[in-house]
Parts: C-alpha cells; sequence; structure tokens
C-alpha cells in the first residue's frame, strides 16, 4: 500500500501518519522529519535547507527528490509507504509519478483559523517524532521519555508564511490527484481517533 497524506501545516498528518503507518505496516516517510535529521547531524544538505525552513520557504524539489528515491529504497518501505509532506509542489508529483503508483491520497481538511493555534502550541518529540499540544502536554515530556521542543519555523511569523506557501504551491495538488481519481478529502477538524477511524474507513475500501 502506498498513500499520500495531503493538507496544510497543522493539519495533523503527521499524528494520523504515525497511526496509520503502525496499523499497515508500512513505513512512515516524513520529508519535514529527513530534513530535519540533517540539520541535527549537520550535513552539508540539512545547512543548506535550514534558512529556507526557517523562514517557511519549501526546500528545492531536486535536493527532496534524491532523498525521497533513496529512502523508499530501503527494506522497511517493501509493503508499502505513507508519504507525509511529500509530494508539496506540482513537479514533485509529476516525478513521484515517474518512480511509483499510489493507491490513495487523503487531503485533511481543517479550518485556516484552527491551524495557527494548533501549529503554535505544537510540541514535539525529538527522538520518536511525536507531537504534543502544550495545553494537554504540561509535563514536557514524551511518552518515550525525551523532552519536549518547539520547533523553530513553529514561531507565528513562519507559521502565517507557511500557510501562504501552502496556498500557493501545495494547495493545487488537491485538483491535481482529484482529477486522477485518487483524492479522498476528509475532515481532520475532529479528535485524533475519529479522523484516525475516518481514514482507516477510506483505506480499507
Ligand atoms: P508542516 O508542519 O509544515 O507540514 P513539515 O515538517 O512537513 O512541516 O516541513 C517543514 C519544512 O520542511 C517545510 O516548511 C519546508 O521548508 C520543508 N519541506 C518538507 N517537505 C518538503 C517538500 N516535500 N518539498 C519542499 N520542502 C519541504
Ligand atoms: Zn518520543
Amino acid at each position: 500500500m502506498k498513500l499520500i497524506f495531503l493538507g496544510p501545516p497543522g493539519a495533523g498528518k503527521g499524528t494520523q501518519a504515525v497511526k496509520i503507518a503502525a496499523r499497515f505496516g508500512i513505513a512512515h516517510i516524513s520529508t519535514g522529519d529527513m530534513l530535519r535529521a540533517e540539520i541535527r547531524e549537520g550535513t552539508e544538505l540539512g545547512n543548506a535547507a535550514k534558512s529556507l525552513i526557517d523562514r517557511g520557504e519549501l526546500v528545492p524539489d531536486d535536493v527532496i527528490l534524491g532523498m525521497v528515491k533513496n529512502r523508499i529504497q530501503r527494506e522497511d518501505c517493501k509493503n508499502g509507504f505513507l508519504f507525509d509532506g511529500f509530494p508539496r509542489t506540482i513537479a514533485q508529483a509529476e516525478a513521484l509519478e515517474a518512480i511509483s503508483a499510489i493507491d490513495h491520497v487523503i487531503n485533511l481538511d481543517v479550518p485556516v483559523e484552527r491551524l495557527i493555534s494548533r501549529i503554535s502550541g505544537r510540541r514535539m518529540c525529538p527522538d520518536c517524532g511525536a507531537a504534543y499540544h502544550v495545553s494537554t502536554r504540561e509535563s514536557g515530556a514524551c511518552d518515550c521519555g525525551a523532552t519536549l521542543y518547539q520547533r523553530d519555523d513553529d514561531k507565528e511569523e513562519t507559521v502565517r508564511n507557511r500557510l501562504v506557501v501552502y496556498e500557493r504551491s501545495t494547495k493545487p495538488l488537491i485538483d491535481y490527484y482529484a482529477g486522477k481519481g485518487l483524492l479522498h478529502t476528509i475532515s481532520g477538524d475532529a479528535d485524533i481517533d475519529t479522523v484516525d477511524a475516518r481514514i482507516r474507513e477510506v483505506i480499507s475500501k
């Protein structure tokens, strides 16, 4: 099974992706997590990407495609994979089409006004990639024991630019995948388990 999760920043793609990937035994491939790992390791790629990410801009398509092509060769992708945050431009989607056939595209729909508060209160686990909201995690610790942190690009001003970039570059993918008959739009404006159940229902058909 090969899936794509589409949606604006803060729609809950990462949260739902972890659950669905575990349930179906497929690899969770988050290009954002991959880029943040490169930044932490101080690689050349990571250093080049950091200033773009911190401004809320996209990393160039060829960089992303190089990473993704390598990643899907790995052993854990043999049963399939779930892309979270990729593709993000029409050019990325067209390049993906040449290397792999996707089964379903899940478009998580959340009203814009809900996104800002979700993202600016978001706290991430550096070790396992889990995401929490400050309002429900006063301890500041992940279930795995690690100390949560706030992403540099989760500051409000950067978040606003990420939403602009989403509208301009990524939203056109909704029509692109609808045209191919692959799109399922699901409301992400509900609690985590409800959204999870909606996604499972769609991809189990
Ligand atoms: P979001 O919460 O905005 O979905 P991600 O963790 O997916 O965040 O991505 C964070 C940043 O990493 C993006 O704002 C962008 O700069 C970069 N990035 C991630 N995936 C891609 C991609 N497929 N193409 C271009 N840039 C990307
Ligand atoms: Zn953790």
